[in-house]
Parts: C-alpha cells; structure tokens; sequence
C-alpha cells in the first residue's frame, strides 16, 4: 500500500492523492516526450505493455532520416552506418536496459522468430541431453516454438505447471531439470500475472545441471531491471514495441552470453550473418559475434522508433523506471482492493512488490464484456482469457490520474452502473 494511503478511501480522496503522486513523480514530464492526441476519446491508456504509445521524437527521427539519409545516402547508407545499427543499437538497449555488456545484444527480426533460432542454437550446443523444459503458462509463441523444435530435432518438452495468478518459482526448476535438461526456457515477468521470476536463481539452478537457460524478457523489458551478466543468463530475447516504444510490429533483440560467442551456431545461415558478407563467397561461415545471430537484411526504419525509445530510457534511468513502475502497480492494487475485490473481483498478480513486473490483472467471469464496455468508454486495457483484465502501466507515459481515471470506470462498469 502506498504511504498515506490508510486515509484514501473515498473517490475523492484517490482522486487527490493520484494528483499528489503525478506533482512528486520525478518522470512526470516524460509524459509531454509522447504524442496523445488533444482530442482523443482515450481517458485512460492501461495497454502500454502491450504497445507503447509512440514518442514525438520517433516521428520526427523517422521523417528526418527519410528526408535526409535514406534520400541523399541510398545505398550508401548501408557501408556508411546502417549495417551496423543492430549491434550499435543492441549495445545502448544492453546497458540500459538489460545489465548486459557491448557485444551481446543484436536487434533483428521478431521475437518469435529469435526465440526459434536461439532455442536451435541453445539445445545444438547440447547434444545427447534431449529435454527443454518450460512452463505452462508461458506465452503462446515461447510454447509453440519449442514445441516445433522438439519435434524437428526429435527432442523432449518436460513441462512444468504454473499457477496463472503467480509464475515459475525457483524450488520448481530444481525438481525439473536434471542430466537430460538441454536447455530452460521462462518468462521473466509473466504476461499474464505479472510475476516477476528470481532470474539469478534460476539460472544458477538450470547452470547446476549443466542446462542452458533463455530468458524471454518482452514484459520486462523497459519496465522491470534485468542484470543478464550478473544472472550469467546464457541467451535472452524480447520485443521492443511493449514498454520500449518501438511501435506495431517493431524488430527484436537478441542477447547471447559472451562465454558462448564461437561456440553455439544459429540455424537461419542468411548472407548478412556471414563473415565478410559482401565477398558473396560459397559456403556459410558465421561472422563473429553477435552479427553471426543475424540472418537477413537489418530493419532500419523499424529500428528509429525504438532508438527514440532508448534516449528516453537512456535519460529516464531504468531504476527510476522501476520505482515508478512499483508505485503506479501498489496505486492500481490499492484502487482494486477499496473499489473491485468487494465486487467480486480477484487479483491474479503477486502483492509483493518484488515479485511484480509492470502491469495487473483482474479476474471475474464476465471481464470480457466488461473490456468491451471499457472500450466503448475510451478506457484501453487488454484482455487475456479466461477471465482476466490486464491493466498495463507504462512509467514513462502513463500518469496516475489516468490510472485513477481508468480504475474509477472500470469500477463503475463492474459495478453495474453503467
Ligand atoms: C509480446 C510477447 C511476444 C511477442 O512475440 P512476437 O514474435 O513479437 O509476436 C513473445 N513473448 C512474450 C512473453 C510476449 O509478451
């Protein structure tokens, strides 16, 4: 509960304290960095974890280079700079995002498509061990790509049972794996509960037993502190157009430990991850490094929107990011236990500050048509079956009133009165 507020127990009172929390909020003016629309009929924005809202800063970098590089450069551009943006831009996501060292971070393709080639590589570099172990409630596409290259190389799945309201504990990794534990694949935070998984102790756990461990970050990246190198996490994806800001469909990043650099080898052998590419010489050989993850041409237009993401990251710091981002989740849970838990509404995500990434979700068996309500009224979470709203909340751009806004609709909608 955040401090003061025992006395906050009516509308009114929330309202003044969300407007006390928004005048003290050190990030508060990050909010003017994002384009919202004067005459938008949103009051209330709870979806940045699914998509960021764009930045003013990414429309006029794009503009500009347009204009300017792409027009006056063209296919010059490429050996000029443009070809090495992913790793350039990989590098500033490693240091500010994800406690991870230069070298170690590309930006490429999608998640899904990095997770398939860092799995490959992940379970090749251990042969003769022929489990994957990963959890049940994990994101759709982590499951089905594993799925996929189980069956395409004759491996495992050993699945672990997660409860959906909470995630992949510690003591549960440690009954799962064993000598035939090739590799771990975990969110890191939850899509569905938010639960933050002790990063660190879980990849001491999988190391222990000689397994390699994957770590999809796309709900924490941005939002929740992530320390690869400290973890010695040996692989890690994540996307860029959730709390990072890089817009629909923006390409992903790729992180592989340093120790593994020369010895794993990904299975999309494209041109431009080879070893001096443009000799077009016969045979693959991977270029070092993290340039060898790629596989095709680099999306540079994508890439300017998550670059402007980063400088606000960069500016913001991910620690402030972090407090922020508990103090607006404590706000909603205080929100939801005075207005919604009396309304018989649960809360499927963990209390503990620590265990909690960036977003909440609220249960009940009619949350379905009660987001599309929400929707009607310009208030903008998302919905994850059965049952569940996820209220999203991004440091950068969301306010507290809006939360307040948001939560005093939803409210009244699950209430019946409206
Ligand atoms: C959003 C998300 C993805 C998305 O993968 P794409 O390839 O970008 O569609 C993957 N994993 C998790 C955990 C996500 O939250």
């Amino acid at each position: 509960m955040i401090d003061g507020a025992e006395t906050a127990t009516t509308p009114e009172l929330f309202r003044a304290q969300a407007q006390e929390l928004d005048l003290a909020d050190p990030l508060g003016s990050f909010r003017d960095e994002f384009l919202i629309p004067r005459d938008t009929d949103v009051i209330a924005y709870l979806d940045g974890n699914s998509l960021g809202r764009p930045t003013a800063r990414a429309a006029e970098q794009m503009t500009e280079f347009i204009r300017g590089q792409w027009a006056n450069r063209l296919i010059r551009g490429w050996t000029d700079e443009w070809l090495r943006w992913p790793e350039l831009i990989g590098d500033r996501l490693g240091t500010a995002a994800l406690g991870a060292a230069p070298g170690q971070v590309v930006i490429a393709d999608s998640t899904t498509v990095l997770l398939y080639k860092l799995a490959h590589a992940a379970v090749s570099a251990r042969p003769g061990r022929r489990d994957i172990v990963l959890d049940t409630d994990n994101f759709p596409t982590d499951r089905y790509v594993l799925e996929g290259i189980a069956t395409e190389l004759g491996l495992a799945l050993k699945w672990i049972t997660t409860d959906p309201a909470g995630g992949i504990a510690p003591e549960q990794v440690a009954a799962a794996v064993d000598a035939d534990t090739a590799l771990v694949v975990f969110s890191h935070v939850a899509y569905r509960s938010s639960h933050l998984a002790d990063g660190q102790a879980i990849s001491r756990i999988a190391h222990a037993a000689g397994a390699l461990v994957l770590w999809d970050l796309c709900h924490s990246v941005g939002s929740a502190p992530v320390r690869l190198d400290e973890w010695d996490a040996d692989f890690a994806v994540g996307c860029s157009y959730k709390y990072l800001n890089g817009g629909p469909g923006g390409p992903a990043f790729a992180y592989v430990n340093r120790r593994l650099h020369g010895q794993i080898r990904q299975p999309i052998w494209g041109w431009l991850g080879r070893r001096d590419a443009f000799e077009m010489a016969p045979g693959y050989e991977p270029a070092e490094g993290m340039r060898g993850m790629i596989s095709g041409t680099p999306p540079i237009l994508a890439m300017l929107p998550l670059s402007a993401g980063l400088e606000l990251l960069e500016e913001a710091t991910i620690e402030a990011v972090r407090a922020k981002s508990v103090l607006l989740t404590e706000f909603a849970l205080d929100l939801a236990d005075a207005w919604l838990t009396g309304l018989g509404v649960t809360i499927a995500t963990p209390r503990q500050p620590e265990r909690r990434g960036g977003h909440i979700t609220l249960c009940r068996a009619d949350f379905r048509a009660v987001t599309d309500r929400l929707w009607e009224r310009g208030v903008i979470p998302d919905f994850r079956g059965p049952d569940g709203i996820r209220i999203g909340l991004a440091p950068l751009s969301t306010s507290f009133i809006e939360v307040y806004r948001g939560m005093a609709v939803l409210a009244e909608v699950a209430a019946g009165q409206a």
